[in-house]
């Protein structure tokens, strides 16, 4: 199924602008972190790219991937491409990945590293899979 390419492209708008706002937060220093989102009929992601500032990505920087993981275009995609289609395939439900290295989520991604943190239902993406160990998978 082909994505509804306008509310595909405010969806990309809208990552772009939430990475803005971990960037200025200081929640993705450097090129760290990555972000992406999915459309849920095509199964479809926008991520973003390898070693991207997020304090400046636009949609134009963001990489397709269709549903087999390949992807579409030229351009790498982040090292952690796979953790999010892990993350997509358990949750449906799922529109949207932000996957930030902030020093508290580094800190407790270090402290239970043998997957002991759970909030609130939601699993850090380092409990699943810790960072650059996703390109096994
Ligand atoms: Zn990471």
């Amino acid at each position: 199924m082909v994505p509804d390419t306008q509310t595909f492209q405010l969806e990309a708008e809208a990552l772009c602008a939430a990475a803005q706002w971990c960037y200025a937060r200081g929640w993705v220093p450097a090129t760290s972190g990555n972000f992406s989102v999915r459309d849920s009929a095509s199964g479809r992601i926008l991520i973003s790219p390898t070693g991207l500032d997020k304090g400046t990505m636009t949609p134009v920087d963001l990489l397709e991937i269709d549903p087999q993981g390949r992807v579409e275009g030229a351009g790498k995609p982040s090292a952690e491409t796979a953790l999010h289609r892990v993350m997509y395939g358990d949750r449906p439900d799922a529109r949207a990945i932000l996957h930030v290295h902030s020093i508290w989520n580094t800190l407790l991604s270090a402290r239970f590293s043998e997957g002991l943190c759970t909030h609130r239902g939601l699993r850090t993406a380092e409990r699943l899979v810790r960072c650059g160990d996703a390109r096994s998978r």
